[in-house]
């Protein structure tokens, strides 16, 4: 199944993918795809409930929102596509590289990329979310993993370069301005998605710039959720980006990054794409 959330931010209701280009809302099931209704099943509520009886709706009619509403938090695993960690001048860790980016960062797949006032270093990541779907703590091998994910879905994991690595202390400062986490169409659940081996890109302008498989992550989707839930408490909705591969806009000399009236287009196989313009900070 794949479920969207549609209608303006902040008023968007849930709905479910009923073809390529249309949905089905089912507001009437689950107030929202939320961190509550996930925990109270809502995923399996809604596979239990007969979607062709209900109206359909052209998905284009409306914008298309975060699939999860508001995340607790925007978990991020660095340096975990070994060519990304070259290009980035940085060894692959022994152990995942973990940071955070402030939550509210997360935006819908088609809404505007604001640039930071004064930035010349925006750039762009695309990753494999995994969308938790129940509180995860102390699992007890990577095989659990699969029992936490509800879902899947495309982020693009904006960063500035300049606050992220030139400014002393924690990734953290070049991740975490507003707009910086583009996440959508769809979340596509865990049980009609396999992560391991799916095709991952980003066009900056149309020009490809990044083409990887997830197969050549350094750390796999359940060593991720299992090696985080040792130290974290993962809840439902919550989000986790899985690392980019290499052909950052760091990544190339001279680097290439994103000025305003960039278009960035953003896909993983199996879930679609997203596509973000950026625009310059207004007052
Ligand atoms: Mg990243």
């Amino acid at each position: 199944m794949k479920f969207a959330r549609l209608g303006a931010f902040e008023a968007e209701k849930p709905a479910v993918m009923v073809s390529e280009t249309e949905a089905v809302f089912v507001d009437h099931l689950i107030k929202d795809w939320n961190r509550q209704e996930l925990e109270n099943g809502a995923i399996a509520k809604v596979q239990a409930a007969d979607l062709n009886a209900l109206p359909k709706v052209k998905v284009s009619d409306y914008r298309i929102g975060s699939p999860v509403a508001r995340p607790t938090k925007i978990v991020c695993i660095g340096l975990n596509y070994a060519k990304h960690a070259k290009e980035s001048g940085m060894a692959v860790a022994p152990e995942p590289v973990v940071f955070m980016k402030a939550a509210d960062t997360c935006v819908g797949g088609f809404d505007d990329l604001v640039i930071p006032p004064n930035s010349e270093k925006t750039d762009y990541e695309v990753e494999l979310a995994i969308i938790i779907g129940k509180t995860a703590l102390y699992l007890n091998s990577p095989e659990d993993s699969k029992n936490y994910i509800a879902a899947y879905s495309i982020s693009q994991d904006v960063s500035e370069r300049h606050w992220q690595i030139e400014r002393s202390g924690q990734w953290v400062k070049g991740k975490s301005f507003p707009t910086f986490n583009p996440i959508g169409p769809v979340a596509v659940t865990s049980d009609s998605f396999n992560p391991h081996d799916v095709r991952l890109w980003c066009t900056v302008d149309g020009e490809k710039r990044q083409d990887s498989r997830t197969s050549d992550l350094v750390f796999g989707i359940d060593h991720i959720v299992w090696y985080l839930s040792q130290f974290m408490e993962l809840k439902a909705g919550d989000i986790i980006n899985s690392g980019t591969p290499e052909g950052v806009g760091m990544g190339f000399n001279p680097p290439k990054y994103l000025t305003a009236g960039s278009v960035v287009e953003t896909g993983i196989e199996g879930i679609g794409s997203i596509t973000s313009k950026t625009v310059a900070f207004k007052r």
